[in-house]
C-alpha cells in the first residue's frame, strides 16, 4: 500500500508555530516513507474564515519548502460529495434530522449528552435542522502511533452533529469523506484532535471506509500553557526566514538536528530531516511550554 499523507488546515486564523509542527511532521513522515503529501484547505465555515488567510496558506508552506503533490483541494468546492454521503447516512438510519436548540439541550440533557429526542420525534420537513449521527454503546479502540492505545465509548458524548443547523457541513463529516476520497493512509496532526478520532472512526465504520493510521503530535503551548491559536494570539508564521524556525520545529519534534545544521539553508535542513526522520522520537507531550520569541 503506498503512503498518502496530508496537511489540512482551516483558514480561521493564520498559520503559527503549532501549525508548522503539524505541517512539518506530516510532510516529513510522508517523504521519509516515499509517500505523497497533499494540501487540503478545510474552508467549511465562512463566517469564521478570512479569505486573506486562505490565500496565505500555500504561500507560507512554499516559503518553508513544504511542497505538496498535485492540486491543492478546497473543501468549499466539495459540497456535492458531502451531501451525497449525508444522504446515505440518513437513508441507512445512521443519521437523523434534529432541530433542538442549545437551550433545550441544556435544559433536558445530562452533561449535554443528546437524548435522541428527534430520532423518535422527527421535526417537520420545513424546519431548519442539524443532522446527527447515532453513537453506539461500544468501545472504539485504536493505537495511535505516538499517543499509544486509546479506547472511547461514544455514548459518553452522544449523537454528534455532522451537518449544522446553520446549514454548514461539520468538520467531522468532511474530514472523513475527503480522507477516504483522497486515499489518505496516514494522518499526522495535533493531539488537540485526538478526542475527535473515535467519532471519525465510527463514521468510517458506518460508511465502510478503511481507517487510516493516526499519529497525534503534542500540541505547542504558550508560557501560560494554552494551546497556540488565534484565540491565544499566537504569532503568525513569517515567510522571510524559515531556516531557524524549521530548526526549532525539529527540536520540538525531538529529531535532534545537529549543531552544523543550524547554519544551513532551508532545503538542506529539510533534506537532513527527511533522511533522519524518526517518528518514534516524538514525545507524547511537550515537556516545556513554547515561548514564541519570533
Ligand atoms: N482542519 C483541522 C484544523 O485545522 C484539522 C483537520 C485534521 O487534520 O484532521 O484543526
Amino acid at each position: 500500500m503506498s503512503y498518502v499523507g496530508r496537511f489540512a488546515p482551516s483558514p480561521t486564523g493564520p498559520l503559527h508555530f503549532g501549525s508548522l509542527l503539524a505541517a512539518l511532521a506530516s510532510y516529513l513522515d510522508a517523504r521519509a516513507n516515499n509517500g505523497t503529501w497533499l494540501l487540503r484547505i478545510e474552508d467549511l465555515d465562512p463566517p469564521r474564515e478570512s479569505p486573506e488567510v486562505k490565500e496565505q496558506f500555500p504561500e507560507i508552506l512554499e516559503a518553508y519548502g513544504l511542497l505538496w503533490d498535485g492540486e491543492l483541494t478546497l473543501q468549499s468546492e466539495r459540497s456535492d460529495l458531502y451531501h451525497s454521503v449525508l444522504q446515505t447516512l440518513i437513508e441507512q438510519r445512521h443519521a437523523y434530522r434534529c432541530n433542538c436548540s442549545r437551550k433545550q439541550i441544556i435544559e433536558r440533557c445530562d452533561n449535554l449528552v443528546y437524548d435522541r429526542y428527534c430520532y423518535s420525534h422527527p421535526p417537520q420537513q420545513d424546519a431548519s435542522c442539524a443532522i446527527r449521527v447515532k453513537s453506539e454503546d461500544s468501545l472504539i479502540s485504536f493505537r495511535d502511533i505516538i499517543q499509544g492505545p486509546h479506547a472511547y465509548n461514544l455514548n459518553s458524548t452522544g449523537d454528534f452533529v455532522v451537518f449544522r443547523r446553520d446549514q454548514l457541513f461539520a468538520y467531522q463529516l468532511a474530514v472523513i469523506v475527503d480522507d477516504e476520497q483522497q486515499g489518505v493512509t496516514h494522518i499526522v496532526r495535533g493531539s488537540d484532535l485526538l478526542d475527535e478520532t473515535a467519532r471519525q472512526i465510527h463514521l468510517q465504520q458506518l460508511l465502510g471506509y478503511p481507517t487510516p493510521a493516526y499519529a497525534h503530535i503534542p500540541v505547542a503551548t504558550n508560557l501560560e500553557g494554552q494551546k497556540l491559536s488565534k484565540q491565544t494570539f499566537a504569532e503568525p508564521l513569517r515567510a522571510d526566514n524559515p531556516a531557524p524556525v524549521l530548526i526549532r520545529a525539529l527540536h520540538f519534534l525531538n529529531q535532534n538536528p545537529p549543531a552544523e545544521l543550524h547554519n544551513q539553508q532551508r532545503d538542506d535542513i529539510l533534506a537532513w530531516a527527511v533522511e533522519n526522520w524518526d517518528i518514534r522520537n516524538i514525545p507524547q507531550t511537550l515537556s516545556k511550554p513554547l515561548l514564541m520569541e519570533q
